[in-house]
């Protein structure tokens, strides 16, 4: 098809968008949200996910539909499905919009999670911090990104306000793992099954948000194929079409699934200066059909969140040899908002 549909107006798909638009694709975007700034898309829908008209609008003007953004509600999914190809499926956003699905799917597939067990009340933390022991980590099974949505629990003085922390919303308790470091892979997979995936970066978090990816991650030989195994068998189980984010914790025991993200992912800006076909174009070309490119890596990248007043930055950056600068053009910055970010490219 010659017609992207993207539910999502975010950085991410604006992102795709460009991508889409190198490769000649046109693109259209369906934003709930107030109209995004900086969008690059030639249509923009702005309409709750539950209207359906505008839904079917939004399908009938594309060829196939992705997104970038995993919250989308299942009943849009229901009714655009009806209408147009929905790349990655359903069934890989269903997964892993809700926590407990997700390690559920994961567990069966014979990978490694965090300890968790189901949270609905104060009664069930206790229960399960019993089980599962403390340090621990409380989260909201949806609609959590950003480290929001999570509460830590060091003792069990801290039940009440963990638990007040979730607002009723149901919840899961992770054991809290104990990691020498943290590592991504993205990866993708096309139509015809094949999966290419890239080199996987080492992410380093600070109040529960993305600061930095650095490729090479310092890791061995060993766990670099077990991590890019590992992805590849959960995209195969997922029969899944289009670029995943899968986190992960290296531990002295093996490598640990923090969560998946079905779409492009903020810890594979790093692509954009390290790669022949970045993460956007390899996720264009998936779901549109196309060979992937292959993943190799070319130079050694570290990608930097521009976060809330980094963005000041900016003209010093502008200024440094080998960075390349990525904004978003989302006007005011705000504490916690990604403004954009940058690669700094070597070797
Ligand atoms: P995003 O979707 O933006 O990546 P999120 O809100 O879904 O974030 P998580 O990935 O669950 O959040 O957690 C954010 C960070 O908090 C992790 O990358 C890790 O640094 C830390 N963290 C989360 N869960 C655990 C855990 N069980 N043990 C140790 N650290 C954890
Ligand atoms: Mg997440
Ligand atoms: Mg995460």
């Amino acid at each position: 098809g010659s017609v992207i549909g993207i539910l999502g107006g975010g950085q991410l798909g604006r992102m795709l968008s460009v991508a889409a638009s190198r490769l000649g694709y046109r693109c259209h975007i369906f934003e709930p949200g107030a109209a995004p700034a900086g969008h690059v898309a030639e249509v923009l829908f702005t309409a709750p996910y539950e209207d359906e008209a505008a839904l079917r609008r939004f399908a009938e003007g594309v060829d196939v539909i992705t997104y970038e953004f995993e919250n989308v509600p299942t009943s849009a999914l229901d009714l655009l499905e009806s209408l147009k190809p929905i790349r990655p499926n359903r069934r890989a956003l269903a997964v892993s919009q809700d926590r407990i699905s997700e390690k559920a799917f994961l567990n069966d597939l014979g990978l490694t999670t965090a300890p968790w067990a189901q949270v609905d009340s104060e009664a069930d933390l206790r229960v399960a911090a019993e089980k599962i022991g403390l340090p621990a980590i409380l989260k909201t099974t949806r609609l959590g990104y950003d480290g929001k949505g999570q509460a830590r629990l060091t003792s069990d003085a801290d039940i009440p306000g963990a638990w007040a922390a979730m607002a009723g919303a149901p919840a899961v308790l992770e054991g809290f793992v104990d990691f020498e470091r943290e590592i991504s892979v993205i990866a993708a997979r096309g139509l015809d099954g094949r999966v290419a995936a890239y080199d996987p970066g080492e992410n380093v978090h600070r109040e529960g948000i993305l600061r930095t990816t650095t490729v090479p991650a310092r890791i061995s030989a060993g766990q670099r194929s077990d991590a890019v195994l590992l992805a590849a068998k959960i995209l195969n189980a997922l029969d899944y079409v289009g670029v995943m984010g899968v986190e992960l914790f290296v531990t002295r025991a093996g490598l640990i699934v923090n969560e998946i993200a079905p779409r492009v992912h903020n810890s594979g800006h790093w692509t954009q200066q390290g790669c022949a076909v970045d993460q956007f174009e390899q996720h264009i070309r998936a779901v549109a059909g196309l060979p992937l490119g292959d993943g190799a890596r070319y130079a050694d990248v570290v990608m930097e969140n521009l976060i809330g007043a980094d963005v000041e930055k900016v003209p010093a950056l502008l200024e440094e040899r080998g960075v390349a600068v990525h904004l978003y053009g989302k006007g005011a910055h705000r504490p916690g908002r990604k403004m954009g970010h940058v690669n700094r490219v070597s070797g």
